[in-house]
């Protein structure tokens, strides 16, 4: 995955402000950054963002939960507005689509994942 430069700049600020953040030390990230999380049974997608708070997928193993965390703490971060908003508008799959990759890119990139994501 190629790391797009409005992320890249993103992630390298945000590791600037917090310092970097091994994957699993999700919990003290979301502190930092004022979110929440809490886990959902059932919950029909992996996690989601919701009024400050992540709803997370219960059951989901460590590693994919974290991925998930990072993944809608991209979207806290680069993202404003709701994503039905921008679904409503005339080109909002495409914008939809942007801000799922970018949100991707967040997660891959920022934690700390042991290993070198770039490769
Ligand atoms: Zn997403």
């Amino acid at each position: 995955m190629e790391l797009g430069w409005i992320v890249e700049d993103i992630v390298v600020r945000v590791r600037r402000l917090f310092g970097p953040f091994r994957a699993l030390d999700w919990p003290a990230f979301l502190d930092l950054i004022g979110l929440q999380c809490r886990r959902v049974a059932e919950l029909p997608v992996p996690a989601l963002l919701y009024r400050g708070t992540i709803l997370v997928r219960a059951g989901l193993d460590d590693w994919t939960t974290a991925w998930w965390i990072y993944h809608e703490a991209g979207h806290f971060l680069l993202h404003c507005g709701d994503q039905r908003e921008w679904r409503d508008l005339a080109c909002g799959d495409l914008i939809l689509a942007k801000q799922e990759r970018q949100a991707m890119e967040f997660a891959t990139y920022f934690p700390d994942w042991g290993i070198d994501a770039a490769s």
